[in-house]
């Protein structure tokens, strides 16, 4: 290449606008890790924190340090560095030690990748006590056994991932018999919404069908606590505390991954454009987000690849993010497709 065009793509790239797009080069099937990578890079207050920190390989001493530092040292890279691509064979090794399954060059499902890598940098910065046990007075209101459920969790688990990805999902429980209702509080780290058998459809609809009231009877019949035996019950969702970051996962794969869904789900893409108050627990007139990165599946089971579409967080423009390579801007009516996997949106 002509030292000239070199010269010039260095200029380009070191602009607050061109930072960033930076490809992952793919070291044996690893679109998958590429894609959520990209997915993450472009979550501005993770990515803000990880820039920012700084820890060396003597400090990190266990394997979930070791993963962190690595994704660290990437990001770092990824956002400061005028070059197209990097390569990320030592955060592949890091990940590698801790889950074996990674060891080897398959490909992976993104979605479970993703809970890994995220339970791994939570693990690596938790702050939490543990041991304390959780009593709560069944008497008191839902919310208030929200609250102390939520506090409990997060003194045991207390890191800025949590901070920035958890949300609480709440469960009712209800008595076919007798009417009694109880409560549990969870938890979440994305939601895995199903989808409908209509070839398209909107978000809402798989996010309804998440929430929908489900009968659990015959085996799954759990105990009343009134009536001290098994009954027939319903159980329905709604979501008690909104995370930050709120990661929506398709399920395309059945159980045993011989299958994919193609169906095109719509979903919002402009700012503030997905509302979530309707799957809220408590009435909130105001609970918007913005779509800011997909992770896309393409091709079938068995093969298949990962790219990510992402929104630079200065330009505000969509790149898609193919392994080492990355698109001009792309219109955002083109981001619908029946390849959206998962789908990243940022409380707004
Ligand atoms: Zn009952």
């Amino acid at each position: 290449m002509p030292a000239v065009n070199r010269t010039r793509r260095r200029q380009i790239h070191n602009t607050p606008s061109e930072l960033g797009l930076c490809g992952l080069r793919n070291i044996g099937n690893t679109c998958f890790m590429n894609s959520v990578i990209q997915c993450l890079s472009h979550t501005t207050e993770l990515t803000r924190f990880l820039r920012a920190h700084h820890t060396s390989t003597r400090t990190a001493t266990s394997k979930d340090q070791q993963i962190l530092h690595e994704f660290a040292k990437l990001i770092q890279e990824m956002w400061t560095t005028n070059v197209h691509s990097v390569t990320p064979m030592e955060l592949k090794r890091a990940f590698s030690t801790k889950h074996r399954m990674y060891s080897d060059y398959n490909q992976q499902d993104a979605q479970e990748f993703l809970r890994f890598f995220l339970d791994s940098l939570h693990s690596a910065l938790n702050s939490g006590v543990k041991g304390e046990t959780l009593n709560i007075d069944d008497n008191l209101s839902d919310n208030k056994k929200a609250d102390l459920t939520w506090e409990w969790y997060a003194r045991h688990e207390n890191s800025l991932i949590r901070d920035l990805f958890v949300g609480q999902l709440k469960s009712t429980l209800k008595c076919t018999t007798c009417g009694n209702t109880s409560v549990t509080f969870d938890p979440f780290w994305d939601l895995s919404v199903p989808l409908p058998s209509s070839s398209r459809c909107k978000l809402e609809a798989c996010l309804d069908l998440f929430i929908r009231e489900e009968v659990l009877d015959g085996d799954e019949m759990p105990t009343c606590s009134k009536c001290k035996t098994r009954r027939k019950c319903t159980k329905s969702f709604t979501i008690q505390r909104f995370p930050k970051y709120l990661v929506i996962h398709l399920k395309r794969f059945s159980e045993t991954r011989w299958s994919k869904l193609s169906n095109i789900v719509e979903f919002p893409t402009a700012d503030r454009e997905l509302n979530m108050a309707s799957y809220g627990a408590n009435a909130n007139s105001n609970v918007h987000y913005s779509l800011y990165a997909i992770s896309n599946h393409m091709g079938s089971t068995a093969g298949g690849h990962y790219v990510a579409i992402c929104k630079h967080p200065v330009s505000h423009k969509w790149h898609e993010f193919n392994d080492n390579s990355v698109s001009d801007a792309i219109p955002e009516n083109c981001l619908v497709s029946s390849s959206a996997y998962i789908l990243f949106y940022e409380r707004a």
